[in-house]
């Protein structure tokens, strides 16, 4: 469809990024164009629907951005899923497993309203580690997840079967 042809219109390949031997999905092309940034941001609403979700949720740091424009347009909340050490008062936290070494996320503890329906926006899918730890923190915190979507699956990293029965959403899988 239009949207997807969008995305891989303002994907950049960034080889050896972060380090030797993988090839970084550069998405800030989509960000930087205000018109298609405006039918990525309209497209994941369309798609859930405007009457189905009750806040957004973005994982730090590209998510930030994706979260706040989809709050802004429907006229609901932005909740910050970031990484740890970095919210003021107490925080539920998720640990995943990385290459080498953990990563953690941290949401607020009040951060929701029991049964709230949590729509959760990243730029990108990859392991699915980042994600699965977000779900468990919106479920911990009293969240129901309506969503989660992302501009840009790469399908070769199992991320959908790591998230297996969750509701997985992408613009563009790859
Ligand atoms: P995962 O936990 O392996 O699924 O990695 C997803 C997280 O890492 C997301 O928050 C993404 O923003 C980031 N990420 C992983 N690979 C890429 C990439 O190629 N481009 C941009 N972000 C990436």
């Amino acid at each position: 469809p239009q949207v997807a042809r969008l995305v891989a219109s303002r994907v950049l390949d960034v080889p050896d990024f972060p380090k030797p031997g993988v090839m970084f999905k550069d998405l800030m092309p989509l960000f930087a164009d205000g018109d298609v940034f405006r039918e990525v941001i309209d497209g994941i609403i369309d798609h859930h629907g405007r009457d189905n979700f009750d806040i957004v949720v973005g994982i730090e740091a590209r998510g930030f951005v994706i979260a706040a424009a989809i709050a802004y347009a429907t006229g609901l909340g932005v909740v910050p899923v970031r990484k740890a050490g970095k919210l003021p008062r107490p925080a539920y936290s998720a640990s995943y497993a990385l290459e080498y070494g953990e990563a953690t996320l941290e949401v607020h503890q009040d951060a929701f309203t029991a049964g709230h329906r949590v729509l959760v926006v990243d730029d990108v899918l990859a392991t699915g580690g980042t994600a699965e730890a977000t779900l468990d923190l919106v479920e911990r915190a009293g969240g129901t997840v309506a969503g989660f979507t992302v501009l840009l699956e790469l399908g070769f990293l199992g991320g959908r079967e790591r998230l297996a029965g969750r509701p997985v959403h992408a613009l563009l899988t790859v």
